[in-house]
C-alpha cells in the first residue's frame, strides 16, 4: 500500500479563484473597499487603546479613476502594512489577518474580512495590481508590492507620505467599463451606500451663503451614509426618521404602514429595520425588497431561500456580521446562522403584529386590508408563524364587521352548525355578484363573510384544516341546504308532477346544467335556482389557476359547471306552470324562469342579456 499527499499548487488554484469564486465580476470593488474599511476600523481600535500614537486625522476612503493610465485606485488611511505583513497577508492566498485581529480585540472591532480571499478578486478585472502601503507604526518604511496576475510578485521600498494603503488596479481591456464614472458611482451606491467609513468619489458643487450672496464651492463627493439609522438606538429615532429612511431606500414608494426595529446581540448579532408596506393584489411585484447587509456591507437583495417566502413581502434592511459575505448562494443557505436568523425574524414579526392587535384593535382593523395578504401568506406557509398569528387573523363580514376566528365561531356557532355539529362558514368573494344569494342566506339568519383576498382560496383550505371549520360559498347550494339541518319540507307536487317539471326544464336549450332536479323549498325562495357546488367549483378554480400559470386558460371543461334546482313549492311553479296547457307557452314560461335564475348568477351577459330583455318586453305587450 502506498500513502501520500495530494499536492495543491497555487498556480492551479489562482485561475480558479479569479474565475469562479465570485459569480459577479463587480464584486471586486466591494471586496477592496471592505478591506479599506477594515484597515480603517483596526486603526480606530488601536488608537482608542493607545497602541497607536498621533492623530487619526481624516480617515476618508477614496476611489479614483485615471482614464489615461487606465487605472482604478482605492486609497485608505488605515493601518497599512509593513514589508513582513505584505509578505504574510498578500502573498499567501487564503491567509487573513481578520480572525487574528478579532480574537485579539474581541467585541471591539467590526471587521468584515474572513476568508483571506477578497483581495484576489482584484485580478478578475486587473492584469496588474500594485499595492503601495505605509504602516501606522512609527518610522515605518513604505513598500510597493506588484503582481501581474500569475504567481510571481515583487516587493520594493518606495515613497509614500501618508499612512495607509493604495490599491492600484491596471484594468484589463475587457474591464474598461470600470473606468466610467457612472459605472463606479452606481456600484458604490449598491455596495457601499451604508459603509461605516466615508467614501469619497470625486467632488461635487455645493451652494453656500456668503452674507447676502450665494456662492458655489467644490466639496468632496461622499457617496455613503456612514451612520444609517438601523445602527442607532431606537429611542433616538422619530417616526419621521423611519419614514424618510424608507423613502431613501425606495424612492417614490407609498408610506409604509409600520415597522420593526430589529436589534439583538445574542445568540447572534443582528440589526435592521423591517417595514410593512401596503400590499396590493400583485404580490410578485413587491417581493425582493429586503437588502441584506453584513457589517453595513451590502451582500444581496435576493433573499429568496434565506428568509421564508412570506417574509419577502416585507421591505427594509437586515444587517448581521453573522450573515456570511457569500462566496456562493448555496453557502448562504446552508449556513446555520442564516436559518436561526430567519427564525428570529419570524418571531419578531409575529410579536409586533400581536402587539399592534392588543394595543389598538380599531387601528389594527383599519390596517387589516393592507396587511392581511402578508399574514395569510405566513399562516398558510409557516407553521411557527401560524401558531403565533392565527389568533389575531381577522375575518370581515359583508356588514364590514371584523371578528377573530374564535369570536366569529361564537357568533355563528349556534345558528350555523350543521346536523353533524360542524360549524359552516358562508362566504362570498363578490357581494354584488352574489347579491340575491347573500340576501337569501341572511334571511335564514346566517352571516356571510367577505373573502376577496388573492390568497383566500388557500387561506380557506388552511382554516378548514387548522380550525375545523367548513367553508361554503353562498351560491353553492339552495339556502336551506347551505347548512344541512335535519328539517324536511313537504313538497306541494306529487312525484309524477315533479318528474314532468324536471323533464320540462331539462329540455330547455338554454339549460346547460350538469344536473336538473326539483326540490321542496320555501315558497319564498326563488322558483329556479342555479348553484355552483362548492367542491366542483374549488376544483375548477384550482385548475384555472394552474392553466393560467401555463398560459392557456380557455375552454376549461368545468369552468361553467353548475346545477339547477326547481322549487316545487313556489306558487308560479305549482300554479301557473303546472296548469299551463299550451305546450309553447309552457316552454316559454319555463325558459323565462330559467333565465331569471341565470341573471341572478350573472350568467347572462352581452347578447344573451340583450335578447332576454327584448323578449321580456314582448311578453308585456
Ligand atoms: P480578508 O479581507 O478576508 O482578510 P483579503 O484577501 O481581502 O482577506 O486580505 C488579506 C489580508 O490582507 C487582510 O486580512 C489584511 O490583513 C490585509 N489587507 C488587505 N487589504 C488591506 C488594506 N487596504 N490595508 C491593510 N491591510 C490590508
Amino acid at each position: 500500500m502506498q500513502k501520500g499527499k495530494i499536492s495543491v499548487k497555487t498556480e492551479n488554484i489562482f485561475p480558479i479563484i479569479k474565475k469562479f469564486l465570485y459569480s459577479e465580476q463587480e464584486i471586486f470593488l466591494r471586496e477592496l473597499i471592505s478591506n479599506a474599511v477594515d484597515a480603517t476600523n483596526k486603526l480606530k481600535v488601536l488608537s482608542s487603546k493607545g497602541e497607536m500614537k498621533g492623530e487619526l486625522g481624516d480617515l476618508n476612503i477614496e476611489v479614483v479613476i485615471d482614464k489615461e493610465q487606465k487605472t482604478l485606485t482605492i486609497k485608505d488611511k488605515g493601518i497599512g502594512m509593513d514589508e513582513t505583513e505584505v509578505q504574510t497577508y498578500l502573498n499567501q492566498v487564503a491567509f487573513s489577518s481578520a480572525e487574528e485581529f478579532i480574537t485579539k480585540y474581541k467585541g471591539e472591532a467590526n471587521i468584515i474580512g474572513h476568508f483571506g480571499l477578497g483581495f484576489y478578486s482584484a485580478f478578475m478585472v486587473a492584469g496588474k495590481v500594485e499595492v503601495i502601503t505605509k504602516s501606522y507604526k512609527e518610522n515605518a518604511i513604505p513598500v510597493k508590492w506588484s503582481c501581474d496576475g500569475d504567481t510571481e510578485f515583487s516587493i520594493e521600498e518606495t515613497e509614500k507620505a501618508e499612512r495607509g494603503t493604495d490599491i492600484i488596479l491596471h484594468l484589463t481591456e475587457e474591464a474598461h467599463e470600470f473606468l466610467e464614472e457612472s459605472k463606479i458611482e452606481s456600484l458604490l451606491e449598491k455596495f457601499c451606500k451604508f459603509l461605516p467609513v466615508p467614501i469619497k468619489f470625486g467632488t461635487r458643487k455645493e451652494k453656500i451663503k456668503e452674507g447676502e450672496k450665494e456662492k458655489e464651492i467644490e466639496v468632496d463627493h461622499i457617496i455613503n451614509n456612514p451612520n444609517p439609522i438601523w445602527k442607532k438606538n431606537p429611542t433616538e429615532i422619530t417616526d419621521e426618521d423611519y419614514k424618510s429612511f424608507y423613502s431613501e431606500l425606495y424612492p417614490y414608494s407609498e408610506e409604509p404602514l409600520f415597522w420593526i426595529h430589529l436589534n439583538i446581540d445574542y445568540p447572534f448579532n443582528l440589526t435592521g429595520i423591517l417595514y410593512f408596506p401596503k400590499i396590493r393584489q400583485n404580490i410578485e411585484l413587491q417581493k425582493n425588497k429586503i437588502h441584506l447587509y453584513s457589517n453595513q456591507v451590502f451582500v444581496t437583495d435576493d433573499v429568496k431561500e434565506i428568509v421564508p417566502e412570506y417574509l419577502m413581502l416585507l421591505h427594509g434592511v437586515i444587517d448581521s456580521p453573522d450573515i456570511p459575505l457569500n462566496v456562493s448562494r448555496s453557502y448562504l443557505q446552508a449556513d446555520a446562522n442564516v436559518r436561526k436568523i430567519s427564525g428570529y425574524i419570524t418571531r419578531k414579526v409575529a410579536e409586533k403584529l400581536n402587539e399592534l392587535f392588543n394595543k389598538d384593535r380599531k387601528d389594527f382593523e383599519s390596517k387589516w386590508n393592507d396587511i392581511s395578504t402578508f399574514i395569510k401568506y405566513g399562516v398558510i406557509s409557516d407553521e411557527k408563524f401560524s401558531e403565533k398569528t392565527l389568533g389575531i387573523c381577522l375575518l370581515q363580514n359583508t356588514d364590514k364587521e371584523y371578528y377573530t376566528i374564535e369570536e366569529y365561531k361564537s357568533k355563528i356557532g349556534e345558528t350555523q352548525k350543521d346536523k353533524n355539529s360542524r360549524i359552516v362558514i358562508l362566504y362570498t368573494q363578490d357581494p354584488k355578484a352574489h347579491y340575491s344569494y347573500v340576501v337569501a342566506a341572511k334571511e335564514k339568519g346566517y352571516d356571510v363573510l367577505l373573502m376577496n383576498n388573492v390568497l383566500d382560496n388557500h387561506f380557506i383550505q388552511s382554516l378548514e384544516m387548522k380550525a375545523e371549520l367548513s367553508f361554503k360559498r353562498v351560491d353553492s347550494d339552495t339556502p336551506d341546504k347551505l347548512i344541512e339541518k335535519d328539517e324536511k319540507i313537504e313538497s306541494a307536487l306529487s312525484e309524477t308532477e315533479q318528474k314532468a317539471i324536471e323533464e320540462l326544464f331539462k329540455s330547455l336549450p338554454v339549460n346547460k346544467s350538469s344536473k336538473t332536479s326539483t326540490k321542496a323549498m320555501s315558497p319564498n325562495d326563488p322558483p329556479v335556482l342555479i348553484v355552483k357546488p362548492e367542491f366542483m367549483r374549488r376544483m375548477t378554480e384550482m385548475q384555472y389557476m394552474m392553466s393560467a400559470v401555463k398560459g392557456d386558460h380557455e375552454d376549461l371543461p368545468f369552468m361553467n359547471h353548475y346545477e339547477s334546482i326547481i322549487n316545487s313549492n313556489h306558487p308560479i311553479i305549482v300554479g301557473k306552470l303546472l296548469n299551463e296547457t299550451e305546450a309553447e307557452k309552457k316552454n316559454e314560461l319555463a325558459e323565462y324562469l330559467f333565465k331569471l335564475a341565470m341573471l341572478d348568477q350573472q350568467m347572462l351577459q352581452g347578447e344573451a342579456l340583450h335578447d332576454f330583455v327584448k323578449k321580456s318586453l314582448k311578453r308585456l305587450d
